[in-house]
């Protein structure tokens, strides 16, 4: 119970990563806010954390809009008290060949994934600051924030800007008791990936071939990371990226 009566918002937690977090959490005592763009849209969540024994609250938010994480953080504030541990988790994935991305794309991949990171922390630190007892942020990054893809300009870019958003955030907020880290996921089955493979941009077998334990992951594979660094086990540790690949990122053979 690393995390008894402490309240933590996951962002993005309708599906995938994001719901695996939120439950993890919330296993482990805390009350768990989670958003998702549409209203109702992470009510299933929030009902799992609730039959878990703990206090839940969905809400509607689109993490680029300034206004939205302000009624957001307002709305917890209010209904569960200052957050203690937030985990930017929220994003989006749009590859493109360079010659036909258009400024939309861009915009959409560096808002959701990057802008949402200092619109979010901002908001929370806040309530960290004004409560008085530290706090943790994680951000969920990716193997592409440090290794190339092809076609995924816009994707790579936001990734990158979050692994060092999370070092400029760690080293400001060190004194204010406030850990910034970063878990960045390798190849998780979720949604996002199915997408991916239905239109033909990724391979399930490649994919599996590719790493060395030979399995995509699991949401709960990261999920576990993510409570280590949000936790007291790791009460040192600021400003550091973890991956979180199956060995992916290591390997370097044929
Ligand atoms: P999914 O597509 O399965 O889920 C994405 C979540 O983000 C949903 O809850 C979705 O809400 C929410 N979301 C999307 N756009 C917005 C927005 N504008 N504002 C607020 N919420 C939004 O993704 P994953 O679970 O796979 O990914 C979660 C995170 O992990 C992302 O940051 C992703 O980049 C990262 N990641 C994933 C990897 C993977 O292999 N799956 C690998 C590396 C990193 P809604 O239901 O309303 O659409």
């Amino acid at each position: 119970m690393r995390f008894l009566d402490r309240i933590a918002l996951v962002t993005g937690a309708s599906r995938g990563i994001g719901r695996a977090i939120a439950l993890a959490l919330a296993r482990e005592g805390a009350d768990v806010a989670v958003t998702a763009t549409s209203p109702g849209g992470a009510e299933s969540t929030a009902a799992a954390i609730r039959a878990l024994g703990r206090r839940a609250l969905a809400l509607p938010c689109r993490v680029e809009r300034a206004t939205d994480v302000t009624a957001t953080f307002a709305a917890i504030l209010g209904e569960l008290g200052p957050v203690d541990v937030l985990v930017n988790n929220a994003g989006v994935s749009a590859p493109m060949p360079l010659l036909e991305m258009t400024e939309q794309n861009w915009d959409e991949q560096m808002d959701v994934n990057a802008k949402s990171v200092f619109l979010c922390s901002q908001a929370a630190v806040r309530q960290m600051r004004g409560a008085g007892r530290g706090g943790s942020i994680v951000n969920i990054g990716s193997i592409v924030g440090q290794n190339a893809i092809p076609q995924t300009l816009g994707y790579c870019a936001s990734k990158a800007a979050v692994d060092h958003m999370t070092r400029v955030l760690a080293i400001e907020l060190a004194r204010h008791r406030i850990r910034v880290n970063c878990v960045a996921p390798g190849y998780i089955r979720t949604e996002l990936i199915d997408g991916l493979v239905n239109d033909g941009k990724l391979s399930l077998e490649a994919l599996e071939r590719r790493t060395p334990q030979r399995r995509l992951g699991s949401g709960e594979d990261v999920a576990r990371a993510v409570l280590y660094v949000a936790s007291e086990d790791a009460g040192f540790m600021t400003g550091q990226v973890v991956t979180v690949d199956g060995g992916w990122t290591a390997y370097g053979y044929l």
